[in-house]
């Protein structure tokens, strides 16, 4: 038993706990939203964090997001925190450890859904602009706070935010979002945590292929029937993969790590922008999380066809997720998907699309994040990287070009496989410090 769990925690803990409890559970459909639940939480959060809800000035999102605006000594170059209170669903098999919406405390850490994803930011933010409000701080420039509501189903809370920023003519200098961390074993032989910080993210798009014929019985088939022809739509989707390139924040991220690498890829690492060819051929080979790294994915996710088997099918159909990587473009991929199938029977819709975000500069606003982290994680190593996930902060990038993705939390490879999993839990001491994090970095601010 280390000390801290003979002590009384820090406060904030006990606030996240409070909000974990509240199951923020989010979906695509509405009607399916337990709204009581997320009416709750925004009267939690007022109850955790008065001074905020006093001294701050809101404005309420449909349907329960917040955005908030801290006013600073100036207002030229507003900062925008980012975090969504809402949580994808828990799976009733999945082995939890601790119930899901809990909060228990157990081996130093508090476990349950949304402690990494995302309450531990958004209970993290608060608690640096309550303490910050305690002891009379003003930042130097506007802060404003944009918490989401249904970034887990792709919602319209944060494009909403957005508008009415663009409203209120606000131009933000930066703004950070969930995505990196403080991430422990990122890469093998490395043991310094390295401090990723998303500076873009894929997009992504879905299509449906489907194909159409008389259908009929079962019994007297023709040659290349719907199925038919779908099955090899797929197989040539799958055998032209998009060409590989690494990215040049992919690069950055390699050659900070190289120092801190083993010494057999330390050349390979730190030359990583001249050896680029050889980098993606390792990179593709070492498995499918490093080769999604490198390229433009495409999986082929649902199929359906007859809903009887003694009935061929009239309409055979796939759907298509794809995250399109920096440097390439929807309409470049579609083209490419285009050609691969070669056969103007398959119809090609385009469900959704959405362009891989800008990527943004690692200049001043990167450095005031980079020289926090190094601040409060000595150890760490603050890189750029692309992030393959996609999260709310996509919209921002319409009204700033620098939106940047991390949170100040300490995670281990088991902790980032938690997230939309089982067994999601943040420590106490990781979140303590992301607290702190977050304070040191609004008091850093600049004029
Ligand atoms: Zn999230």
């Amino acid at each position: 038993m280390s000390v801290r769990e003979v002590e009384p925690y820090p406060r904030a803990v006990g606030k996240l706990q409070a909000l974990v409890r509240i199951p923020t559970v989010s979906d695509h459909d509405p009607a399916r939203v337990d709204t009581a639940r997320f009416d709750e939480f925004l009267a939690e959060l007022e109850a955790q964090f008065p001074l905020l809800h006093e001294r701050l000035e809101l404005t309420r999102i449909p349907t329960h997001a917040l955005l908030f605006r801290w006013a600073g000594h100036a207002a030229e170059r507003p900062v925008v925190l980012m975090a969504h209170l809402d949580v994808v669903p828990v799976d009733d098999g999945s082995p939890w450890q601790h119930p899901p919406f809990g909060a228990t405390i157990a081996d130093g850490a508090i476990w349950g859904r949304g402690t990494l994803d995302d309450k531990g930011s958004l209970v993290g933010i608060c608690e640096a602009v309550e303490t910050l409000l305690e002891r009379g701080f003003t930042p130097e420039q506007d802060v404003w706070l944009s918490f989401g509501c249904d970034e887990e189903v792709f919602g319209t809370a944060a494009p909403l935010a957005v508008a009415e920023l663009v409203r209120r003519g606000v131009r933000p200098w930066f703004v950070l979002d969930e995505g990196g961390a403080i991430a422990h074993e990122a890469f093998p032989g490395v043991a310094a945590p390295i401090g990723v910080i998303g500076v873009t993210e894929k997009g992504t798009t879905s299509l449906e292929l489907r194909v159409e014929g008389r259908g009929g019985h079962a019994s007297t088939p023709a040659r290349m029937g719907p199925t038919a022809r779908l099955a090899r739509a797929i197989l040539r989707l799958e055998r032209s993969p998009l060409p590989p390139h690494t990215p040049d924040p992919t690069v950055e991220l390699f050659r900070r790590i190289a120092p801190h690498a083993p010494l057999a890829l330390r050349p390979l690492l730190a030359n990583a922008g001249r050896l680029r060819p050889v980098l993606t051929r390792a990179l593709l080979a070492a498995g499918p999380e490093t080769a999604a790294m490198t390229r433009t994915t495409v999986a082929v996710t649902t199929l359906s066809g007859s809903p009887a088997i003694n009935v061929i099918a009239s309409t055979a159909r796939a759907g298509v997720n794809i995250r399109v990587m920096v440097g390439d473009t929807v309409a470049g991929v579609l083209e490419h998907v285009r050609r691969a199938i070669g056969d103007d029977q398959v119809h090609i819709d385009v469900l959704d699309h959405n362009e891989p975000s800008p990527v943004s500069p690692t200049d001043e606003a990167f450095a005031l994040l980079e020289s926090t982290i190094r601040e409060l994680f000595t150890d760490a190593v603050p890189a750029p990287y692309v992030m393959m996930a996609a999260t709310d902060s996509r919209h921002f990038t319409e009204i700033c070009g620098r939106v940047y993705r991390f949170a100040p939390f300490r995670m281990t490879k088991a902790q980032r496989e938690s997230i939309h999993s089982y067994d999601e839990h943040l420590g106490i001491d990781a979140f303590v410090d992301g607290v702190r994090w977050y304070q040191r970095l609004i008091e850093r601010i600049p004029r």
